[in-house]
């Protein structure tokens, strides 16, 4: 499963290049691993339905950005 090179967070990770509708939400695209590393879920908005499809195919390609701390320094298996 992906992992934070920063905080060591697994379970969550959004995507940079989906800007949020709400002010509050840091992303518009954002998925929840489970202990697997499969994706357990995805949550969008903002996301047009091509994107969370290409997203839930290629997880290592769109989740970019840890979901706890922000940090860009995702790594893959
Ligand atoms: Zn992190």
């Amino acid at each position: 499963m992906p992992k934070c090179g920063s905080c060591g967070n697994e379970g969550i990770f959004d995507s940079k290049s989906v800007n949020p509708v709400r002010p509050l939400a840091r992303s518009g695209l954002q998925a929840l691993f489970s202990n697997g590393g499969t994706i357990a879920n995805v949550e969008y908005c903002n996301a047009p339905w091509e994107l969370v499809n290409a997203a839930w195919n290629q997880p290592e390609i769109h989740f970019d950005r840890c979901g706890q701390c922000g940090s860009s320094s995702i790594l893959w298996p």
